[in-house]
């Protein structure tokens, strides 16, 4: 499909922090995607728990396999809405880069200890900080030197940050509302994350089948058509399919309904989707429904599983545990953040050091420094 005339179009980026020529071949979304992947802040998604930490089993999605899947269907969405596919692709791929270990136990216990001093963690903020200053790779800039877009798409993909509260963040244009690249990465997300983690709950033996059946509608209709076609399949395939239909049936709602929502605003251009009131992104009032009803199953029978909530505890111990210790003794910081810690506040350089850890790394760290055996 051609561009829409309300697709972010790369030669009208406001461009990078520090010039650079253009590259012969790539647009300057497509450079941004490249230097994302090559970050050592997304190899280290390999290693950062979804929902299932790396000691559980190592079967399940890591923040890396999810962030991909979330690339895949992010250029599918954009691409059949007519979309900047380089720019949504770029956007997906940076979308969790700033997670902390342990998913969002270890965000939730990161935040609880900055709150202690005044501050916040936020991962859409600590990614930016990531994408500006903690990835060196390059002579001529610190950070990665992304567009503006991507920046942007950083910050404001999944919230809206007021303006009054966030004044270091108003180059944003936090009064607007961001493209639609942007706004669709949230939803894609959600669409990802909640399909695939019914999958790995069923995989760890936390789904049943029937039980899915009775609380979920939405598989509950997809599965008992497949076994009307299918009736000796494996259950296992069969739910394969139901899964995989239920994952279509979400990205054709937000395709369709955020079609609908630009053409019921009158939307022409990138200035008209940024100025509107609302974000026009959205699923239709019947599958918020649906998703709610599959959120619900996964919080009760999944995130709320004794097997993940008691891995979860012992998680968060081992980081707060990490975090007195260095708020201890910085001297044992890592040289480049010790060096931080004598210019900036102890416990914002502790959190901007533990929130890049991969689990693996906390919980080697936790041997090293700490009592080995309690970890
Ligand atoms: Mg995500």
């Amino acid at each position: 499909m051609s561009p829409r005339p309300y697709a972010m179009d790369v030669r009208r980026s406001r461009g990078r922090r520090y010039p650079e020529p253009p590259h012969a071949y790539r647009n300057d979304y497509a450079r941004d995607r490249d230097r994302v992947i090559h970050s050592r802040a997304f190899r280290r998604l390999e290693a950062k728990t979804q929902v299932f930490t790396t000691r559980f089993s190592d079967h399940f999605r890591t923040r890396l396999t999810h962030t991909l899947e979330v690339a895949q269907i992010a250029r599918t969405v954009t691409g059949a809405l007519g979309l900047n596919t380089d720019l949504a692709e770029a956007l997906a791929l940076v979308h969790d880069i700033g997670h902390p270990p342990f998913g969002h136990a270890g965000e939730d216990q990161l935040d609880l200890r900055m709150r202690e001093f005044g501050e916040r963690f936020d991962h859409n903020l600590h990614a930016l900080r990531i994408v500006e200053q903690f990835e060196q790779r390059y002579l001529d800039f610190p950070g990665l030197n992304l567009t503006f877009e991507v920046r942007e798409g950083i910050v404001k993909h999944s919230r809206d940050y007021p303006a009054e509260e966030f004044p270091d963040l108003a180059e944003y244009l936090l009064d607007q509302r961001p493209p639609l690249e942007s706004q669709l990465i949230d939803l894609v997300d959600e669409i990802a994350y909640n399909t695939a983690d019914l999958d790995d709950g069923l995989e760890a033996r936390f789904v049943d089948l029937d039980q899915l059946s009775r609380e979920v509608p939405l598989f509950e209709v997809e599965y008992r058509s497949i076994e009307h076609v299918y009736p000796q399949g494996a259950r296992k395939l069969k739910f394969n399919e139901a899964l995989k239909r239920i994952l279509d049936h979400l990205a054709t709602d937000l395709i369709e309904t955020t079609q609908r929502n630009v053409e019921l605003a009158g939307v022409r251009t990138i200035e008209d989707v940024r100025h509107d009131r609302n974000r026009l992104a959205g699923f239709s009032p019947a599958v918020r429904e649906q998703n709610a009803r599959l959120k619900d199953f996964l919080l009760s029978r999944v995130y709320s599983h004794a097997a993940i909530s008691d891995d979860r505890e012992r998680s968060v111990r081992a980081l707060d545990a990490l975090f007195d210790f260095f708020l201890e003794h910085p001297d044992r910081l890592p040289p480049y953040y010790a060096h931080m810690a004598e210019r900036q506040p102890r416990h914002r350089v502790v959190c901007d050091y533990i929130a890049g850890m991969t689990d693996q790394f906390l919980l080697r760290q936790c041997q090293q420094l700490l009592a080995p055996a309690a970890y």
